[in-house]
C-alpha cells in the first residue's frame, strides 16, 4: 500500500476548517474509500502528487482538460490577459469573440450570455424556460447531473414515475414537486407524463449523452423522441452539454445527431480550466433575459477577460488541430485494448469519444436503474489497484473518465495492461 505522509497531513488540516475537507464532494474519495492525494503540479496527462507520485490522469479536471493540463497556448493566453486587467466588470472583446465562436461551432445556439459554472448555466436555463413559457414544471431524469440547482436535485423513486422527493436536505418540497423525474431512455414513461400534463411542462432538460451515472448512451431515437415531444406540448428542450459540448464534437452531440434544442448549458471544455460556464440558444427565448426582457440574470465576473481568454486559447486550438478524430481515435485504441478482458470480467464497458466508464455490472445499462446495480466495492477495489500503479481513473463507480490529447499512444497501451490485471484482481 503506498503510503502519502505529506497528502495525509494536509487533509488531516483540511478537515478542521473545510467541510469533508474538499470543496466538491467525490474530491473526499468516500465511494471508494481512503483519502484523496493532494496535487503538485500537473502537465499533459500526468499529475503528480505532493507525495511526488506519478499518475496517468483520466479525471482530467473533470472535462476541461481535453488538452492536457496546462497546455502552452491556454496558459500563454492567460498570462498575455492577466498583464491587461483581471476583470472589468463591463464589456470587453473576449466576450464577443467567445459569443461568435460559440454560435459558430453549437448548431442551435444564436446567441449566448456567459456565467462562471455549469451549475450557474442550467440554473439560469430553468429559470429562463419557465419565463418564457409562463409554466413552473420541470422534466428531468434520474440519474442526471446538472449542477446543485435546487429544482434539479431531484429524482425519482424506482419504479413508476413519481413526483420529486429532493435528494439534498435544504431543497423544499414545494419546489422540488415541481420537478419531474422520468427513467431515462423510455419512451413510454415520457409520452405518459407529455399526456398527463404537458400543458404545464416549461422544460425538458436533459444529457444527450448523460455521463454522470456513468456514461449512459441514450437509444437511437430517443432523442428526436424528446424533441418532438417538446415541440409538441410547447415546452422547451434543453441539452445540458456542460460536459459533452466541444468534447465529443466542435458542435457537441447536438451536432452528431442533428436534433436541435431550444437551449443549450455549456461549461468545462469552454473554460480552459477557468471558472466558466454559457447558456444559449434561440434568439427569441434568449432575449427574455434582462435587459432586453423581464427574466433577470448577471454576474459580477461573468465574461471574465482571463476565462474568456483560456477558452477562447483552448477552443481555437481544438479547432486548428481538428483534436476530436485524435481523442476518437485514442478512445478507440482504449476500447479495442480492453475488449477481451471486459468480456472475461463480466464487467461493462462504454464509450463515447474520449468518454468512458467501466460498470461492474452485467449489461446492458440504459439508465440510472442498471447502473446502480454496480458492485461498487469491486469497484473500489479496482479503482485502488489502478491508482497504485499510477492510473488515476475518476474516484467513483458513477463517474466517466476523459482522455486528452495529451493521453499518449503508450499511455494507454500502459493503461490497458493496469487495467487487465486490476479486473482480475477485482474480480
Ligand atoms: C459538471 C456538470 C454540471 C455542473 O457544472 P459545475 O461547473 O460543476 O457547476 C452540470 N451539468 C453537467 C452535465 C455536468 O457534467
Amino acid at each position: 500500500m503506498t503510503t502519502r505522509p505529506r497528502s495525509r497531513e494536509l487533509f488531516a488540516a483540511a478537515r478542521q476548517r473545510i467541510p469533508g475537507g474538499v470543496n466538491s464532494p467525490v474530491r473526499a474519495f468516500r465511494s471508494v474509500g481512503g483519502e484523496p492525494f493532494f496535487v503538485d503540479h500537473a502537465a499533459g496527462a500526468r499529475i503528480r502528487d505532493v507525495d511526488g507520485q506519478e499518475y496517468i490522469d483520466y479525471v482530467g479536471t473533470w472535462g476541461p482538460a481535453i488538452l492536457g493540463h496546462a497546455p502552452a497556448v491556454v496558459v500563454e493566453a492567460v498570462r498575455a490577459a492577466a498583464g491587461r486587467g483581471l476583470s472589468y466588470g463591463i464589456p470587453n472583446p473576449l466576450e464577443v469573440e467567445m459569443a461568435e465562436l460559440i454560435c459558430a461551432w453549437v448548431p442551435s445556439v444564436e446567441k449566448v450570455r456567459m456565467v462562471n459554472s455549469g451549475t450557474e448555466a442550467t440554473m439560469s436555463c430553468v429559470r429562463l424556460a419557465r419565463g418564457f413559457t409562463g409554466r413552473d414544471k420541470i422534466v428531468k431524469f434520474d440519474g442526471c447531473y446538472h449542477g446543485h440547482v435546487d429544482s434539479l436535485l431531484v429524482r425519482a423513486g424506482s419504479g413508476a414515475l413519481t413526483h420529486g422527493r429532493p435528494d439534498s436536505a435544504g431543497v423544499p418540497a414545494d419546489l422540488a414537486a415541481l420537478t419531474i423525474t422520468l427513467p431515462f431512455n423510455n419512451a413510454a414513461e415520457l409520452e405518459a407524463t407529455f399526456a398527463r400534463e404537458g400543458g404545464a411542462i416549461a422544460a425538458v432538460m436533459v444529457e444527450p449523452v448523460p455521463a454522470n451515472a456513468g456514461l449512459i448512451p441514450p437509444r437511437p431515437g430517443y432523442l428526436a423522441k424528446l424533441r418532438e415531444a417538446c415541440t409538441a406540448h410547447g415546452a422547451l428542450l434543453v441539452f445540458d452539454e456542460v460536459m459533452t459540448g466541444f468534447r465529443l464534437a466542435k458542435g457537441g452531440v447536438q451536432e452528431l445527431t442533428g436534433i436541435r434544442p431550444d437551449l443549450t448549458a455549456m461549461g468545462k471544455v469552454m473554460g480552459g480550466g477557468l471558472p466558466v460556464g454559457a447558456f444559449g440558444g434561440r434568439a427569441d427565448v434568449m432575449d427574455h433575459l434582462a435587459p432586453e426582457g423581464p427574466v433577470y440574470q448577471a454576474g459580477t465576473l461573468s465574461g471574465n477577460p482571463l476565462a474568456m481568454a483560456a477558452g477562447l486559447a483552448q477552443l481555437r486550438e481544438l479547432g486548428r488541430t481538428a483534436a476530436w478524430t485524435r481523442l476518437e481515435e485514442l478512445g478507440r485504441q482504449l476500447e479495442d485494448g480492453l475488449r477481451g478482458d471486459v468480456a472475461a470480467s463480466g464487467v461493462t464497458f462504454h464509450r463515447a469519444g474520449s468518454m468512458f466508464s467501466l460498470f461492474f455490472a452485467e449489461g446492458p445499462v440504459q439508465d440510472a436503474d442498471d447502473a446502480k446495480k454496480s458492485d461498487t466495492a469491486k469497484f473500489a477495489k479496482f479503482f485502488h489497484y489502478c491508482l497504485e500503479r499510477g492510473v488515476y481513473f475518476p474516484p467513483s463507480q458513477f463517474e466517466t473518465g476523459f482522455i486528452s490529447t495529451a493521453h499518449t499512444d503508450e499511455d494507454i497501451v500502459r493503461t490497458v495492461e493496469v487495467v487487465a490485471q486490476a479486473l482480475r484482481h477485482a474480480a
